[in-house]
């Protein structure tokens, strides 16, 4: 993610609440016991859950702008990781179920607390036994707005709606295990009337029109995190091409930006280039399909969905997002995406590295030296609060403090004079590519660049990651 430089106006916090406190287990069920309702991340207890391990998410979701509401089945493919006699999803929002199925047949549930919705199945769910969930569901969905992370979720726009997810969002239009550690792959099943266009992370699968509503079908084929879940629906422009190695690249922007066709194209342009870029540095582009969508929803920031990031243009109509911005959300595909924090106190292996990206944009295009990025951002003044919080431990409320952005793009540059610039060279390939489609903390991060650099370096990021205050040089 990536802010534009404006305070966050706060209106009702809707996503946090308690942890679920479970009734008994069933007596039925004396070997098979509750998954757990939260996946044990300190920052955000009720997100994810525990006990089954999602594969893949098929959402079928039809938009209709009389009622701004939808009418959806999401279907999930999992597998059981205990004996299972009950297991949660994550529901937010006044979306109401109208038929829940396990296995094909009708289970019982309820929802509880914020976020849980509590399935148990008419029997329980062997360790590794495969199994299916089909939710049918309508209504119009809710956003959340949270007082120290803004808006997310199902956002409504002048004439549709973008869904964006981090850190919290997707259980506002769609049953998921929400939390990182839990990937899958998707396939979106956008229908609306046909003046209006959807669009969804990933390859685009095809579309059809019958009775004046259009359907088009997008697939996310590697392993994704539910934050990085996306739809657009509304009167977009799209450019279809292809970046210079020939992957898929599609971007959009929203009618209502009045982004001119030879800015759209400039978009989509730089896109590809910045990612070809990138990938001579991070090594091979991890998805199979990449571009962008311009929005006008007015949650005043980029994010890194996956495959195809979407930037908020909404107090900057008339114009692109900027090439330093791309190169920052083109870069978590790499470092969020591809490989993504196993806590999200370790959100600054995300943002860390896709802001030095926006200083390696910037000495690579506009002759500014990365050196002179990092000195400018360190002569911030010791008392300032850039350097208060603890970089891999900012805190729920902290997530998307400067620390984490700046201190974190500087952590990488020490960690550059540390190593040398071969093994930097080394690290910055070779991380992304040993983690493709998986989940790593900052811990991992360090181990595995103080193998490449046969170095000791705990000390190094004490210094930079795990202490408050201004590190010396
Ligand atoms: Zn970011």
């Amino acid at each position: 993610m990536k802010r534009t430089p404006r305070t966050l106006t706060a209106v009702a916090l809707t996503a946090t609440a308690g942890l679920l406190v479970s009734a008994a287990p069933a007596a039925a069920a004396e070997r098979f016991t509750p998954g757990a309702p939260g996946a044990g991340d300190p920052y955000f207890p009720d997100m994810g859950n525990g006990g089954y391990d999602v594969a893949h998410y098929d959402i079928g979701l039809k938009y209709d702008p009389a009622t701004k509401g939808v009418q959806a089945v999401t279907g999930i493919k999992a597998r059981a990781t205990q004996n299972l006699s009950r297991f949660n999803l994550d529901f937010l929002g006044p979306l109401t179920i109208s038929a829940l199925k396990v296995n094909g047949r009708t289970a019982a549930y309820k929802r509880t607390g914020a976020q849980e919705l509590e399935i148990t199945p008419p029997r329980g769910l062997r360790k590794n036994s495969r199994f299916t969930v089909t939710v049918a569901y309508a209504g119009v969905p809710q956003r959340i707005d949270d007082p120290a992370l803004g808006t997310s979720g199902w956002i409504a726009t002048g004439d549709g709606a973008v869904m964006v997810n981090q850190p919290f969002g997707a259980a506002t239009v769609f049953p998921v295990n929400d939390h990182p550690t839990d990937k899958a792959t998707y396939t979106f099943t956008l229908t609306a009337p046909e003046a209006l266009t959807t669009l969804a992370n990933g390859d685009f699968a095809g579309k059809h029109t019958k009775g004046g509503w259009t359907t088009s079908r997008w697939r996310m084929r590697q392993p994704m995190a539910s934050e990085l879940s996306m739809l657009a629906i509304g009167r977009y422009d799209v450019i279809s091409g292809r970046t210079a190695s020939g992957v898929p690249n599609i971007t959009a922007t929203d009618r209502g930006l009045n982004i001119s066709p030879e800015l759209a194209r400039t978009f989509q342009k730089q896109t590809g280039d910045i990612q070809e870029f990138l990938a001579s540095l991070f090594g091979r582009y991890p998805f199979s399909s990449t571009g962008g969508i311009a929005v006008k929803a007015g949650v005043g920031y980029a994010l890194e969905t996956q495959g195809r990031p979407v930037y908020d243009l909404a107090r900057r109509p008339g114009t692109a997002p900027r090439p330093g911005l791309i190169a920052h959300e083109i870069a978590h595909q790499w470092y969020g995406d591809s490989v993504t924090p196993e806590r999200w106190a370790d959100i600054w292996l995300n943002e860390g590295f896709a802001s030095y990206a926006e200083w390696l944009y910037a000495e690579k295009y506009e002759g500014k030296p990365v050196q002179q990025s990092f000195d400018e951002t360190y002569a911030t003044p010791a008392d300032d609060d850039l350097w208060k919080p603890i970089t891999a431990d900012p805190g729920r409320d902290d997530l998307y403090h400067s620390a984490v952005y700046d201190r974190g793009a500087m952590t990488v540059h020490a960690l550059r004079k540390a190593i040398g610039e071969e093994d930097f060279a080394e690290l910055i390939k070779a991380w992304p590519t040993a983690h493709r489609d998986g989940n790593a903390s900052t811990q991992d991060f360090i181990r595995f660049a103080e193998k490449i650099s046969g170095k000791q370096l705990d000390d190094l990021f004490d210094k930079w990651v795990y202490t408050s205050g201004k590190p010396a040089l």
